[in-house]
């Protein structure tokens, strides 16, 4: 995970041009592990970058994907960008919407289905869903 100085560094080694509202964005999202909407990056930025636009924010996001630097996943038919990119599942609450991270060492893997046999496969991921702990409680 990059700390806030090396960001700008990061940027620029993959050909991004570092303007103030990508740099705020790729540091909202790259400073740590970070599950993100584009819709909640755009009101947590708008406060200080009162100038930008849904659209800066859809494009930075594809960039910084494209340069490998986030995956993204759809939960619900939203496109949620996550800047952790090791393989890994997600739990996620149906009521409050939290995500979690699963690691593959804490999820068995999956038996390869037989449909699959003759494919070469290069990405599996899953996404859990139910209640969270603290939902379950209520
Ligand atoms: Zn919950
Ligand atoms: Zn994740």
């Amino acid at each position: 995970m990059s700390t806030q100085e090396t960001i700008p560094a990061m940027l620029r080694s993959h050909g991004l041009r570092v303007t103030p509202q990508r740099l705020a964005l790729a540091e909202l999202i790259l400073s740590k592990p970070t599950h993100i909407t584009a819709r909640m990056a755009y009101e947590t930025l708008r406060e200080s970058h009162p100038a930008i636009s849904m659209n800066t924010i859809y494009l930075t996001l594809r960039q910084l994907e494209s340069s490998g630097l986030l995956n993204h996943f759809e939960v619900n038919g939203n496109a949620i960008f996550d800047s952790n990119t090791a393989p890994h599942d997600h739990a996620c609450c149906n009521r409050c919407k939290v995500i979690i991270d699963l690691t593959h060492q804490q999820t068995v893997l999956p038996v390869l289905p037989t449909a699959l046999e003759h494919w070469h496969i290069d990405h599996e991921q899953r996404i859990w869903s139910g209640l969270c702990p603290e939902c379950t409680e209520v």
